[in-house]
């Protein structure tokens, strides 16, 4: 937990009791501050007052003596109208942040990484977690992603946070100067929260305000909007700034060129490893979070061996083309996560000839837009409400199919072909275009049983020998 000594005994807010909410409220508490909380939600007011928080209906009461609201960033406070608490804090002078400011208000001798972009920032931020901690780095890794970041112990002045930021998170925090600062990449996403496209790209770049050097920008330049921005920052030249692309050279930064990750920071063109040695990191989009991720880890002093070590050792995330088995040849992918056609796209993109398990609860799109990969797919395996729908959208252009409304039978069913035809490069890919909420709980569950049928399958094909239980053991 983090210590918020500059709170102790000051009467402050928290506005928003999810996970992260109630943690801040906790270490507020902890830190001898004086705490109230409210949330518009009553479930998650009963939460807080379980836990004896003083519920506070910060609409209503007199906010006098308030100077600091925590705000959970989800909840808009500018677009597209103010939360009415919002509206009367600013009335009323009184700030509003989230918690990672409140991290970087406790932890002002340690170093940061933050990783933001609209696409791939759990992926670069666990993946950059990975190799800093393989480099024997003191880290706590957290902030959009998973963990709450005053539930950290703090590291002080030998260690680094690395934080996912999202955009709604860089809007609330201001005193937190990225050792290291990465973007990935911005395209169209949460318009309504930002006022716009402009609001959105002002937002993202907060992760490099006030950087100088030796503090470095890290910069994905595949995109119009980041490349102009990389360059009105490499013209301006106040850090050390590094492009970074999926698709070719780029002078002075780190990007994947012929199966090659490639290092010119440096102006050498050093080719540090073939793209193929990272199991987890499969397809154009990852080679992008790759090549950031590289460029992140050496901009901290790691060296390059031992980034490109730990990049092979890494297991990926779970539920995001996460490879969870291997038989034969034929590669098990569970891409769980993707619950629409958007992020599905991704992985059709990825894999050659694919099995692909597809369906669950349809969004709106249904499987707009992946026409031009069906020719990768040998064979498709229905499963869930959206079956019908779907065989309809994959008959008429003439993919083969198979209903199969579970997930344990397509699995069995796609994977007993995808061996029986023994094609090389073959993946069985659970990639649902779909909510999970039909069948499952959530993605995860989805995911984990899947990733359990294969599993399954791995042990059964094993020679008898190599299973456990065997007569020689
Ligand atoms: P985020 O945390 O930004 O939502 P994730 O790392 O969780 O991103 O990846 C979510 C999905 O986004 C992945 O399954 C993949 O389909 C896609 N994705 C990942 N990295 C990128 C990238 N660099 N560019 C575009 N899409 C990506």
């Amino acid at each position: 937990m983090i210590d918020l000594f500059f709170m102790d005994g000051l009467p402050v807010a928290v506005m928003g009791l999810g996970k992260s909410g109630l943690a801040t409220a906790r270490a507020l508490r902890d830190s001898g501050a004086d705490v109230r909380v409210w949330d518009d939600n009553p479930a998650s007011r009963a939460a807080a007052e379980a836990d004896g928080f003083q519920l506070v209906d910060l609409a209503t009461t007199d906010l006098s003596g308030l100077t600091t609201i925590v705000w959970s960033p989800g909840i808009p406070h500018t677009y597209p109208a103010p939360h009415p608490v919002a509206v009367r804090a600013r009335e009323a002078g009184i700030e509003l942040v989230c918690d990672v400011e409140l991290l970087g208000r406790a932890e002002r001798e340690s170093a940061f990484i933050g990783i933001t972009g609209t696409n791939g920032k759990s992926t670069t931020t666990t993946l950059v977690g990975h190799v800093m901690a393989a480099a024997g780095r003191r880290i706590a890794v957290g902030g959009n992603l998973g963990t709450p970041v005053l539930t950290f112990d703090p590291l002080g002045a030998d260690g680094t946070h690395i934080l996912e930021m999202s955009s709604y998170q860089l809007e609330l925090t201001f005193s937190i100067t990225f050792d290291v600062a990465v973007l990935l990449n911005i395209t169209p996403d949460h318009l309504a929260r930002h006022g716009g496209m402009e609001g959105y790209v002002a937002a993202k770049k907060m992760i490099f305000h006030r950087q100088t050097k030796p503090r470095t920008a890290v910069i994905g330049v595949d995109d119009a909007l980041c490349r102009k921005i990389y360059e009105d920052l490499a013209a301006v030249g106040d850090q050390r700034v590094w492009p970074v692309s999926a698709r070719g050279p780029v002078a002075g930064g780190v990007y994947a060129a012929d199966g090659w990750l490639v290092d010119d920071t440096d102006g050498a063109a050093e080719k540090v490893a073939e793209l193929a040695r990272f199991p987890a990191l499969l397809g154009t989009h990852n080679w992008q979070n790759a090549a950031a991720a590289f460029a992140a880890c050496k901009a901290a002093g790691v060296p390059a061996a031992t980034i490109v070590a730990a990049m092979e050792s890494f297991p990926g995330l779970a539920h995001r083309q996460q490879l969870v088995a291997s038989v034969e040849g034929v590669r098990f992918v569970n891409d769980s996560k993707a619950t629409n056609a958007d992020a599905t796209e991704k992985a059709l993109a990825t894999f050659d000839p694919i099995y692909w398990i597809l369906g669950g609860q349809a969004k709106e799109t249904g499987l707009d837009g992946l026409e031009g990969y069906m020719g990768r797919v040998r064979h498709a395996f229905l499963i869930g409400e959206a079956q019908d729908v779907f065989a309809d959208w994959l008959g008429a252009r003439g993919v083969a199919f198979t209903k199969c409304g579970t997930l344990d039978i397509a699995t069995t069913k796609a994977a007993g072909l995808a061996l029986a035809e023994g094609l090389e490069g073959a993946c069985v890919l659970l990639s649902p275009a779909c909510a999970s909420w039909d069948q499952f709980a959530n993605f995860e569950k989805r995911g984990e049983a899947f990733a359990a049928y294969a599993a399954a399958i791995a042990k059964a094909r094993q020679p008898a020998h190599q299973q456990s239980g065997s007569a020689d053991e």
